[in-house]
């Protein structure tokens, strides 16, 4: 499978005002044509590291793109490097500077004189045009390496591309195509996720296998390659088949959506209605329902009883419960669930109590302590929890936690 390397050139792009979202479009591109990424450089202006960036790619990989630095500034050295390294001197291309020429006298001005810098190529670089801007990319190829140089600005670079590196890159790396699958997981962490799958994974290079962990989640990202995509395709089913048998009911998502959008999506397939009761969540649980385009189809309410009081007030707690066992519990959990689901009528009511901290726990709870309760037409189910981390992973961790049993009871529907 052919390989290729970005190098995204721009001292601003070292800095946190600005991103490089061209290597995003690129990794996105090439994989659809069956060429794998397999690294990325961001390089300041400097002409020194360039060159490392530039020689080093050449090194590993055979495909180098750059995007950046071919402005008519001081500052825009690509060209310079890349003729430095490639051993190319750079030579004034007439039809370039011609077009350039011609290009300011549309806009009825004289060429700058920097814009000259423009038109230089290394030699037997291949310019590729730019319609959309004043630079032209330039292809160059030995035989150990394609070295393609593309313009900075998002408009630029997407038009070359499309318009004359596509179809190259096509005939270079033939027919092939790599695609992507990802089996989302809850409930379980990272190291066990794994301890689970690597023995399966492991016997794969294709498809190749990544884990990525978040809060409350771990995503198992399969990326198979193959000559047309159903041959690529078979390779993601063979192997995800596998993986999703061994990790059962955790897997929620085969198709990137979010555990929100699943719930949503079970609501409405078994037609019930959820509202939900929330204190250390302060309504995180209803608002992800709500996110969901289409949510008032099976959403009714959501409460935020934060104090002991609401408890009481709004769900109808009885007051000596929250007095006896603190409001964070099973029973206060359970009860939140069942009253709200029978005030509001739904077929489904969710209670959560906890400590969010960073204060506010104890021996017997700590921070992190969390009480969650189902509550169906048949029966309601509690789980007690003890997340780590911060205020903000807590919160996010419950809701997560939260809907995955709204998701687990509604499969039993
Ligand atoms: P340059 O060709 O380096 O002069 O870049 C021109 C403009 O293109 C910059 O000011 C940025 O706005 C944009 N640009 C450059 N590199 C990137 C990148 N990697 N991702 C997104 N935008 C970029
Ligand atoms: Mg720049």
């Amino acid at each position: 499978m052919l390989t290729a390397e970005i190098i995204a050139v721009g001292s601003e792009l070292l800095t946190p005002r600005s991103r490089d979202t061209n290597s995003h479009y690129l990794t996105e591109e090439l994989n659809a044509i069956g060429i794998r990424v397999v690294m990325k450089t961001v390089a300041g202006d400097t002409e020194e590291y360039l060159e490392h960036a530039v020689r080093g790619a050449m090194d590993r990989t055979p495909v180098v793109i750059t995007t950046g630095g071919l402005g008519p500034t001081e500052d825009d050295i690509t060209r310079k490097v890349v003729s430095t390294v490639t051993r190319r001197p750079l030579v004034l291309d007439d039809d370039i500077l011609n077009g350039l020429k011609r290009r300011f006298a549309s806009r009825g001005i004289d060429m700058p004189v920097n814009n000259a810098r423009q038109a230089l190529v290394p030699t037997g670089a291949d310019p590729l045009s730019n319609p959309a801007g004043t630079a032209p990319g330039l292809w160059i190829e030995d035989e150990s390496n394609t070295v393609i140089l593309l313009p900075g600005p998002p408009a630029e670079l997407k038009s070359i591309f499309e318009r004359e590196c596509r179809p190259r890159l096509i005939r270079k790396s033939g027919p092939a195509v790599l695609v992507r699958r990802v089996y989302r997981t809850t409930g379980l962490p990272e190291s066990t996720v794994d301890q689970h799958i690597a023995p399966i994974y492991s016997q794969y290079t294709n498809p190749e296998t990544t884990l990525l962990a978040r809060p409350g989640q771990v995503d198992v990202h399969l990326a198979a390659h193959g000559k047309t995509e159903a041959e690529a395709e078979a390779l993601l089913s063979e192997l995800g088949a596998r993986i999703e048998d061994e990790l059962g009911e955790h897997v929620f998502a085969t198709d990137l959506r979010e555990m929100e959008e699943v719930v949503g999506l079970y609501l409405i397939m078994k037609r019930a209605t959820i509202s939900v009761a929330e204190s250390c969540t302060g309504g995180l649980v209803a608002e992800r329902l709500t996110r969901v385009p289409g949510s008032s189809r099976y959403f009714t309410t959501g409460l935020v009883t934060y104090s002991n009081a609401s408890k009481v007030d709004l769900v109808g707690i009885p007051p000596l419960l929250v007095q006896m066992g603190g409001a964070v519990s099973r029973e206060v959990a359970v009860n939140l669930a069942e009253s709200v689901r029978r005030r509001e009528g739904t077929t489904i009511g969710v209670g959560v109590t906890g400590v969010a901290g960073p204060d506010g726990g104890s021996e017997d709870k700590p921070v992190g302590t969390v009480h969650i309760a189902v509550a169906g037409p048949d029966s309601t189910e509690h789980r007690e929890f003890l997340f780590p981390g911060s205020r903000e992973r807590v919160r996010w961790q419950s809701s997560q936690a939260a809907l995955d049993m709204v998701r687990r009871l509604l499969a039993t529907f």
